[in-house]
């Protein structure tokens, strides 16, 4: 003998109920079946008592939607020639049904008595639909309503099972029911006086458990939406796995701690008589699904799965008074336990000076007016405080039999959850170490599941997020390389790189699967209005893991928008250079902020596009050497256009071709006016230590007033056509002491200056080719040989990559 049950969303349609004929077709053995309601009518059930007894007709529009889902159910499924008994036995039901309902309106109240009478019809109505179907089909099917079968009593208030009676009735009834399948409503029960009862929310598991003890059945198959129990809510967590195998204790730390793929009492009945559970698929038979044993988890993974509970809430009771006192955390528990309250966790600090325990949120009102009555002595002289309730919270678990005898878990558990910015607020570990669960926000409970399913079940595969905003020139590159190295990435460096959000000025879209890299440009030209807020906002409220804001624009509006992305934990790299050589204080700000958050800062890119200049000064820094002198030639830009300009073009015409081969900023003049070599000297400087602002750099510029002074670039451009002798005369002069042109920017005794120099031929600088940068860093160890960093320091292609290395950083972070 088999047990099967299956769920509501099993037998929500037509289409499933015959996926489900199909699946019984398998099996040889005599079969039990049972029923859920049909998915979402015990809910409506529920709803429509509610609405009764609050007087309201609404509950007439859903017993009428309720009656058109069975009605219609019949229709398709049964051939007429069979219809009209099960239709004027479906009707007869739903008739009782609505008197039951009316009778809850015109008392304008609902006892537990009428609500589980009201809610039963759900069941009865589905499994005598389904038995009706089967018998159509030529199964050999019977119906046997478990009201007369499973009988239950009430203890400190609630309905329990008894087993001796069920049991004994059971036997009895399958000894003499000779039928090949029989199908039975789940969830519903009666007491002695034959009243109806029901065995909790998700209780049709529990219904199958109690059948398959009773008659002692081979296995207890719960055939659900899911192939198996996850090591995570796979609604939640993408990438979780179904568990092959799992022990009854495992299984049932899961589903109390919030596995809803089975009901937390079904483990019990059949732990007892050694029967194991199998949890498959109806929609996808073939999946091996998950097998409950009592044989335990040797091997494999120690943590077994991870599981949440939502809408909890903690009540802390504290005091002076509590201190040494006994007694007092039994007063706390009965006086909860006399109020039906159900504790889900405890934690006492073992000062004895508070008890903190977790219960559901919708018991919070009740649970503070009880305790705060019980104690209201105490609360009046001081020796304890009214207790303090805190809602919007949920319980975190993770989950394995192996756990206890494997140290750091917990500490990875919480290093995880800390550097993903999920503030703990207790933490728990079950006496049988075979759980360890916190409390934290509600709001961070998919980052967190996500975050812990990754560290502890993902081969250290990362997820990192990112939002890109800007798609220009790096930006577009930017995209194209991560594009081509995705494989690379995940295979070699076990990243998994995703694009969520991206944004131009005019259009941004987010994707919270990852947006689709080869056709990012349609996608985003059809995407919703950019807005730098709601782009803020909508980074914030997917709450993402591992979230990193990139900044490919050179807009100073987007660099002030940084200290929110780090003080919500999410990264930022950025070439733009604006925050960083703003004032010192907003600059170590941010800083200060991405070390407190645990958010990387990172901007290689600043300085040498994607030259490792930066990272070798920190490196330097790190391993305590000090920053005597820098001299540096940092703008590609200028170099471009030093190293092209003589007396056969023009400097306008230069300048103009390093533009649009993406070699100056768009704004060219921030270049040809050293701002942006000040700004990259500025930073060097700031990163070796130095408290410095950009006015406390000399500026030497080359520039013409005139040039300086304008406002856009049409006039800047101009104005390079106008001065074009003086530019042939810095050039020609250069030239006659056989001197190159390089702008060049040096630090030394805190001073820092920028400015176009004459090179001679001995110098380190006078080779520099094209847009090359390079940088001499003189430090107490290199000191008179200084450490030399040259290479490509231009063009979007590089900075593409610098900003990608930066992201690789994070990702080994
Ligand atoms: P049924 O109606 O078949 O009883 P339930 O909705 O009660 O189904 O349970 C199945 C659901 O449990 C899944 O759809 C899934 O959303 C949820 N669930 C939560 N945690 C887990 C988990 N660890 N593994 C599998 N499913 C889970
Ligand atoms: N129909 C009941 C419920 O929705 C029982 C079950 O489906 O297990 O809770
Ligand atoms: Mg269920």
């Amino acid at each position: 003998m088999k047990v099967l049950k299956f769920g509501g969303s099993s037998v929500a349609s037509p289409e499933n109920i015959i996926k489900i004929k199909n699946i019984l077709l398998a099996y040889n053995d005599p079969i039990i079946v049972v029923v859920s309601a049909f998915g979402g009518v015990t809910d409506q059930l529920l709803q429509a008592g509610e609405m009764a007894a609050k007087e309201q007709t609404g509950y007439k529009d859903i017993l009428s939607e309720i009656e058109t889902r069975h009605l219609d159910t019949v229709k398709e499924l049964i051939p007429i020639t069979a219809q009209s008994k099960v239709l004027s036995k479906v009707k007869s039901e739903l008739n009782i049904l609505e008197t039951l309902l009316e009778g809850a309106y015109f008392i304008g109240e609902i006892t537990p008595k009428l609500s589980d009478k009201i809610v039963s019809f759900g069941e009865l109505l589905s499994s005598y639909i389904i038995s009706e179907y089967l018998a159509s089909e030529g199964l050999d099917a019977v119906y046997k309503d478990s009201r007369e079968l499973i009988k239950t009593f009430k203890l400190a208030g609630k309905n329990v099972v008894d087993f001796t009676l069920t049991d004994t009735n059971c036997k009895e009834y399958f000894k003499n029911n000779g039928a090949f399948i029989t199908v039975c409503p789940g969830f519903i029960a009666t007491s002695k006086n034959n009243d109806i009862t029901t065995l909790g929310r998700g209780g049709s598991d529990y219904t199958a458990a109690i059948y398959a003890a009773a008659l002692e059945a081979d296995i207890l198959e719960i055939w659900t939406d899911v192939s198996g129990m996850y090591t995570a809510n796979p609604k939640m967590v993408k990438q979780a796995k179904a568990i092959t195998h799992i022990s009854y204790e495992e299984a049932m730390e899961l589903s109390h701690f919030g596995a809803k793929v089975l009901y937390p009492p079904t483990i019990q009945p059949v732990l007892s008589k050694g029967i194991s559970i199998l949890i498959k698929n109806t929609f996808k038979p073939e999946e091996e699904g998950t097998l409950i044993t009592k044989s335990r988890n040797e091997g494999g993974k120690t943590v077994r799965g991870i599981s949440h509970i939502g809408n909890m809430a903690l009540l802390s009771l504290e005091g002076p008074g509590m201190v040494g006192i006994p007694g007092i955390s039994k007063r706390f528990f009965e006086v909860l336990s006399q109020a039906d309250i159900s504790v889900v966790l405890i934690t006492q600090a073992s000062s004895e000076h508070s008890i903190c325990v977790g219960v559901s949120a919708d018991d919070v009102e009740k649970s503070v007016e009880v305790v705060n009555e019980a104690f209201a002595y105490e609360i009046e002289r001081g020796k304890i405080k009214e207790v303090i309730p805190e809602k919007g919270l949920a319980i975190v678990a993770l989950v394995g039999d192996n756990m206890k005898s494997h140290q750091g878990l917990s500490g990875k558990m919480f290093s995880t959850l800390g550097k993903n910015n999920v503030n703990i607020r207790v933490i728990a570990q079950g006496a049988s170490e075979r759980n360890i669960s916190c409390v934290i926000n509600e709001k961070d409970v998919k980052k967190a599941l996500n975050a812990l399913h990754e560290e502890f079940f993902e081969e250290n595969v990362k997820q990192l997020n990112l939002f890109v905003m800007g798609v220009g020139n790096v930006g577009a590159k930017f995209l194209n390389q991560i594009k081509s190295q995705e494989k690379y990435l995940k295979k070699n460096l076990k990243l998994n790189v995703r694009v969520v959000g991206i944004s131009n000025s005019r259009t941004m879209h987010f994707d919270e699967k990852g947006i689709p890299l080869d056709t990012w440009q349609d996608t985003l030209s059809t995407g919703q209005k950019a807005d730098k807020q709601l782009f803020i906002d909508r980074v914030n409220d997917l709450n993402l893991r591992n979230s990193i804001f990139v900044d490919n624009t050179a807009s100073a509006e987007i660099a002030g928008t940084y200290a929110d992305f780090l003080s919500n934990s999410i990264s930022v790299v950025t070439c733009n250079k604006i925050a960083c050589s703003s004032e010192y204080y907003n600059y170590a700000r941010l800083k200060s902020l991405a070390r407190e958050y645990n958010a990387p800062f990172l901007f290689e890119t600043n300085v040498g596009a994607g030259l490792p200049i930066l990272d070798t000064l920190k490196n330097l820094i790190a391993s305590g050497d000090k920053v005597l002198k820098i001299q540096a030639v940092l703008s590609g830009s200028l170099n471009f256009v030093f190293n092209n300009f003589n007396d056969s073009n023009t400097f306008h015409d230069i300048v103009k071709r390093a533009q649009e081969e993406g070699y100056t900023e768009p704004d060219p003049k921030i270049d040809l006016s050293g701002i942006d070599v000040m700004r990259k000297i500025l930073i060097l400087a700031r990163e070796s230590g130095y408290v410095l602002e950009i006015g406390d750099i000399e500026n030497n510029s080359f520039l013409p007033k005139e040039s300086l002074d304008t406002t856009n670039n049409d006039d800047f451009f101009t104005s390079l056509v106008k001065y074009e002798s003086d530019f042939q005369k810095i050039y020609a002069d250069a030239k006659a002491k056989n001197c190159k042109l390089k702008y060049v920017a040096q630090f030394e005794n805190g001073k820092a200056s920028v400015g176009l120099q004459e090179i001679p031929e001995d110098h380190d600088f006078y080779n520099l080719e094209g847009s090359d940068n390079i940088v001499l860093f003189f430090t107490e160890r290199y000191k008179n040989l200084p450490l030399i960093i040259k290479g490509a320091g231009a063009g979007s292609d590089v900075t593409a990559s610098g900003i990608f290395a930066d992201i690789i950083r994070i990702g080994n972070f």
